[in-house]
């Protein structure tokens, strides 16, 4: 078995593959990739594509790091998984101290799942448990932004705000309130309306037990940017009604926006923590939510009921701790959150042709994220681009009619160029300006 078109067909008959419908795959077809080196996936008949989007927003520092095998191989020949209830390991250990000194300290307790959507039912269980635990059970809702998108579980799906998902699943889901998004595109009025309307449920209610965000970035509402002085109000808001502050950053921890965190732009502390997707450097699965001292004390009892009751059999897995250590080494080590720092202004030099193309609209970048909308987009816009930049060697996805690109943090600047490149041919052969 060799070529692409075999392992393709094979694919469509066992494989039962996510976020897309399989009939289009009889016109659309599947990638099927050999192997991956740097920024670039390689298919069976040699053709290589440009990772843009980091294989859905999770290889920080693109395929096959030499830092990151070195680490699982050494890891491999010591331990590759033990149970974590009742025993303990080296890399849970080391990761979770580093991850807590990541936070200056505060959020110095890391509770282990294995996937984004988990991370997300691990914190809304927490928070509604923690004021269970401290006499006020009532507080059992909570509250999401607009376009907000925290996983596909069924728990993570009541604060996900993605109608077609919503429609589907609407008799199993229990849903949250929503207040509208702060989106930046609208001008500072919409962070005022969100605010505006966050206030109102705080003060109406009593049995909010959290807020849930995407700080700076609702990632897949379409890179929805808003300022960090929303989150800043917003956390307020939190501290002055009392109830939690879920920090979501699966997608934009680990430098995506410019730094460490992105709830560090708007000087605030969350209460809860979730990370995912980049923690491994798109090695492994793994997840964890990261909260404070005094949460971690309301747990802390004689009585197992009052603890926190959740677990998952790859819980703190030993090479996916292991590979997020390579991952923070690299970052200390290579002075990554500076370097990129550093290399913003050339980027932007880079990628501003695409600025002043007729079809673009709201071309705007924070940290290592691009992203613009194109007018008058066909309706399957997303689909034609992404099939027409593949052709030219780059893996993009739209989401809708909003262009973006996550790439690796180890992108060249002559393959970050060739990526806007591709970018301005498949523009011009999908929506002719
Ligand atoms: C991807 C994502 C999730 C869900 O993570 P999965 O690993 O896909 O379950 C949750 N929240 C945000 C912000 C995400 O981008």
């Amino acid at each position: 078995m060799s070529s692409n078109r075999e392992w393709l067909e094979r694919s469509k008959a066992a494989v039962w593959h996510p976020c897309t419908q399989m009939k289009w795959h009889e016109q659309l077809p599947l990638m099927p990739i050999q192997k991956a080196q740097g920024v670039w996936l390689q298919d069976f008949e040699g053709q290589r594509y440009l990772d843009g989007v980091s294989s859905w927003w999770v290889n920080l520092f693109g395929h096959a790091h030499p830092r990151i095998v070195a680490a699982l191989e050494d890891q491999l020949r010591q331990l590759e998984h033990v149970m974590l209830a009742g025993f303990t390991h080296e890399p849970v250990v080391r990761l979770s101290e580093r991850l807590g000194a990541a936070t200056g300290g505060t959020l110095g307790h890391c509770f282990y799942g294995s996937d984004g959507a988990s991370a997300t039912e691990m914190a809304l269980k927490m928070s509604a448990h923690y004021w269970r635990n401290r006499g006020q059970a009532h507080r059992t809702e909570f509250i999401a932004l607009a376009g907000g998108y925290h996983g596909e579980t069924l728990g993570a799906l009541g604060v996900t705000d993605v109608p077609l998902f919503r429609e589907a699943y609407a008799s199993l889901i229990r849903r949250c309130h929503i207040v509208p998004s702060p989106d930046a595109r609208l001008g500072p009025q919409a962070a005022q309306s969100s605010l505006a309307a966050l206030k109102q449920l705080l003060e109406s209610s009593d049995a909010i037990a959290a807020l849930i965000v995407e700080p700076l970035v609702q990632a897949a509402a379409g890179m929805v940017f808003h300022e960090p002085d929303f989150l800043k109000k917003a956390a307020a808001l939190c501290r002055q009604y009392g109830v939690h502050l879920i920090a979501d950053e699966i997608a934009v921890g680990f430098g995506r926006t410019g730094t460490f965190f992105a709830h560090e732009q708007a000087g605030i502390t969350p209460d809860f923590l979730c990370l995912s997707k980049g923690i491994t450097g798109g090695f492994l699965p793994l997840s964890v939510v990261m909260t404070r001292d005094e949460i971690f004390q309301a747990f802390y009892d004689d009585d197992i009921s009052r603890g926190f009751l959740h677990s998952h059999s790859y819980t703190g897995n030993a090479m996916a701790c292991r590979a997020a250590l390579a991952v923070l080494d690299l970052f200390e080590e290579e002075e990554v959150i500076a370097g990129n720092r550093a290399r913003g202004p050339k980027l932007e030099t880079l990628a501003a042709s695409l600025r002043s193309h007729p079809r673009v609209r709201n071309f705007r970048n924070r940290g290592m994220i691009w992203a613009f909308e194109v007018s008058a987009a066909p309706t399957d816009f997303s689909r034609r681009f992404h099939q027409t930049a593949l052709a030219r060697g780059v893996l993009l996805r739209p989401i809708g009619n909003t262009v973006y690109f996550m790439p690796p943090y180890t992108i060249s600047d002559d393959e970050f160029h060739l990526m806007v490149d591709a970018t301005h041919q498949s523009l011009d052969d999908v929506v002719r300006a």
